[in-house]
């Protein structure tokens, strides 16, 4: 029997959150994935979509009265507000019980511990990041490096060099691999993909297409379940005056669409939505897009996918 894999959105949107009346469909938290694998708790960015998520990974926990610790993993695809905003509201960090193995790239040449404490820091924060009770395993790491767990029965990630460390995967291991893609300012960001039981799942938020199609990016999401890809942008907002938004770091629907179909990937979500944008457009822009690609969706607060 397969093992539980899904893939939970909590929070869809870019820049800054939007509550109010026209995000209510799609929501307006920003930038969070909850993966999960068996008994493996991966999430991706702690943007404001976090807070909901811990709270509700900290009512389970002790609704189901466990003596293990509560280990989760934390990757970050790049550390701006909307993928961290909500690391400070969220109830597992100040958990005793709590093991936060965290992953992410350098930033500006500062260590990733070094940006997260920075962030929640008084005056801003009343209580500074490591006060906070929960044990903490912070790591640096490179495209290099492959975040691997034995199974699904298995919390603890293992940090591999995937040159230098002759291990050889499993269908049963859960393996995390890396792409730093470049187009994002100014520091570019991770897409992580998520593999288990030859099924997959990419997250590339914060993308911008190239011309020709993102070519590393299409090598990476080859063949795979669910590729999640940027598209904050309508073609009127990427190119419109008098800001156009190209350089900007962010895509157009036809540009996750290109690697999408070249990638042959089995379903496209689009993410990121821009925070200017109501539910009706991106209903709108659903229909229009969804002819060009029969499998794509339109990323939405507590959806969930399962990848089977
Ligand atoms: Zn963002
Ligand atoms: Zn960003």
């Amino acid at each position: 029997m397969q093992t539980n894999f899904t893939v939970k959105f909590w929070g869809v949107r870019g820049s800054h959150p939007v509550p109010g009346k026209d995000t209510l469909y799609f929501g307006g938290s920003t930038t969070c994935l909850e993966v999960t694998i068996g008994k493996v708790t991966i999430i991706i960015d702690a943007g404001t979509g976090i807070i909901n998520l811990g709270n509700k990974i900290a009512a389970e926990y002790f609704k189901s009265g466990s003596k293990e610790p509560l280990e989760l993993t934390l990757l970050f695809t790049h550390l701006h507000h909307d993928h961290t905003q909500g690391l400070p509201f969220f109830t597992p960090l100040f958990l005793g019980q709590t093991i936060l193995h965290m992953y992410g790239p350098k930033n500006y040449g500062g260590e990733l511990a070094v940006v997260l404490e920075r962030a929640m820091t008084p005056p801003n924060f009343p209580i500074d990041f490591d006060s906070s009770n929960s044990v903490k395993e912070i790591k640096t790491v490179k495209e290099n490096v492959i975040i691997m767990f034995e199974d699904h029965l298995n919390t603890k990630p293992i940090i591999l060099n995937k040159f230098m460390d002759k291990v050889e995967l499993k269908a049963s291991n859960i393996v995390i691999r890396i792409l730093n893609d470049y187009s994002h300012p100014a520091n570019g960001v991770f897409v992580y993909k998520i593999e288990h039981e030859r099924r997959s799942v990419v997250f590339a938020t914060d993308v911008e297409g190239y011309a020709f199609g993102n070519a590393k990016l299409t090598n990476f999401s080859e063949n795979t379940d669910l590729l999640i890809h940027d598209a904050q942008y309508t073609i009127e907002q990427y190119t419109g005056l008098p800001i156009p938004r190209q350089g900007f770091g962010h895509s157009i629907p036809d540009m996750a669409i290109e690697v999408g179909k070249k990638a042959r990937v089995k379903n496209l979500v689009l993410t990121h939505h821009d925070p200017t944008v109501t539910d009706e457009q991106l209903k709108k822009n659903y229909s229009m897009y969804k002819r060009k690609f029969q499998n794509l969706t339109y990323a939405r607060e507590g959806q969930t996918f399962n990848i089977s």
